[in-house]
């Protein structure tokens, strides 16, 4: 992860203007514009600022060429770029259009507005390929709004779950009637649903939201695999106290006893630093007080790693280092797993296959684990998929993520590459 490259090739001009990095951050800006907050992007999912977002980008995807432009049950935007035959199977590329609140620009849309550009570039081209390649506008990643996320994507992988039709927002409006205000045919949600048979699978732009593809000077990243991901809950109890009066040998300081266990979750994540990642996010201190020594206190835990192995012998480390502490400080200490996702590795074939497009660029080829959640895992063992990321700045989630036009111009030239080289192969 360390390893510094050496300064790339430039790479060849655009010689496609639809792949001009300039063109699609004008467009990146220009969907900016539909926010439910003024002065800031802030687009949940299924929201009237969603709906004009969504409106745009029909309008996009049309003038691109793609055909059959529609808005599917769970409020995806979808369009059709025909095959050179009959009968072909379909390539599914696209991202999503929701963020989160007070959000970047980049988080998904530029995924959405490289797969139009890298189809207009063939429509300008006047080629068809030997597959048909749909572009898809998912409405529901960012699981801001409601409990439930990736519903968008799971209908088309065919795993859906109904009952998050039934998921309420803060306002109470549940997701089944966001669908309908938004247009949506939420009746239909089977119908959403591509048979793998037809499929080659799903390919994924996104911005890396960290920091390894600008540390290491490169421009795109090979997306190795979606981490998986354990995470729950670790309640402490020991015994509150007067702090002036509780003798230091007498004392069963829940918090100090957390503030160990804490230290041993670090320690777990670094003792595998390029596999492994371990984070306390939250903490909550019963009763705190200045004067009270802590007698109860609950952290959170999040675990993620590409290796679901790994990830199971660390959640059970971490267990053992919770006890041990527990034990020897005279408090009791419960780890609760709720929530475990398993990884989604990318597919080797197409994964290898966006390697050599990014190399073909005069890129330096950096192979790297995607840590956040995308639409991509929800394909895990149903179809293909693989992700390219473009290098980002100032992390994500905040309205200082930044990706350059030069970036973002060699993303979609890749993708373009990508279409073409795919062609080849099927
Ligand atoms: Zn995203």
């Amino acid at each position: 992860m360390n390893k510094v490259f050496p300064v790339p090739q430039p790479a060849p001009a655009p010689s496609l203007a639809p792949l001009d990095g300039n063109a699609i951050t004008a467009r990146l800006k220009e969907l900016a514009a539909f926010s439910d907050v003024p002065g800031e992007l802030t687009r949940l999912s299924l929201t009237p600022s969603h709906k004009r977002a969504a409106a745009q980008v029909s309008h996009w995807m049309r003038e691109a060429g793609l055909t059959q432009v529609h808005m599917d049950a769970t409020g995806t935007i979808v369009g059709r770029y025909a095959a050179d035959r009959a009968n072909a199977k379909t390539l599914l590329i696209g991202s999503h259009i929701d963020t989160v609140r007070n959000a970047g620009i980049y988080d998904g849309n530029l995924g959405v507005l490289t797969a139009i550009a890298a189809v207009e570039a063939l429509n300008t081209q006047g080629l068809r390929l030997p597959f048909a390649i749909e572009v898809a506008a998912f409405a529901d990643e960012e699981g801001v709004r409601f409990l439930s996320t990736l519903t968008s994507s799971k209908a088309m992988a065919g795993i859906f779950d109904p009952k998050s039709l039934e998921d309420v927002d803060q306002q109470g409006i549940s997701r089944a009637e966001a669908l309908r205000s938004f247009g949506a045919p939420a009746e239909r949600v089977s119908e959403c649903r591509r048979d793998p048979a037809d499929m080659i699978g799903y390919v994924e732009v996104h911005i890396e939201q960290g920091p390894v593809l600008e540390a290491a000077g490169a421009p795109l990243g090979i997306v190795t695999g979606i981490a998986g991901a354990s995470r729950g809950h670790i309640r402490v109890r020991g015994e509150a106290g007067h702090s002036g009066t509780l003798p230091m040998p007498m004392r069963h300081d829940a918090l100090a006893a957390a503030a160990e266990m804490i230290l041993a979750v670090e320690a777990r994540g670094r003792a595998d630093a390029d596999a492994l990642v371990t984070t306390v996010g939250t903490m909550i201190i019963a009763g705190s007080a200045v004067n009270v020594v802590p007698g109860e206190v609950q952290f959170s835990l999040d675990v993620r790693t590409l290796s679901d192995d790994l990830r199971q012998r660390a959640v059970a480390d971490i267990r053992a280092a919770i006890d041990e502490i527990a034990a020897r400080r005279g408090v009791r200490a419960v780890l609760d797993i709720g929530h475990e996702v398993p990884a989604a590795p990318c597919h080797g074939a197409l994964k290898e296959r966006m390697a050599e497009v990014v190399e073909g660029l005069g890129l330096p080829v950096l192979r790297l684990p995607s840590g956040a959640g995308h639409d991509a895992m929800v394909f895990r063992g149903i179809m293909p998929m693989a992700m390219l990321f473009v290098r980002s700045q100032n992390g994500s989630h905040n309205p200082r993520e930044y990706a350059s036009p030069a970036d973002i111009g060699l993303a979609a030239q890749a993708l373009h590459a990508f279409l073409l080289k795919t062609a080849g192969e099927v």
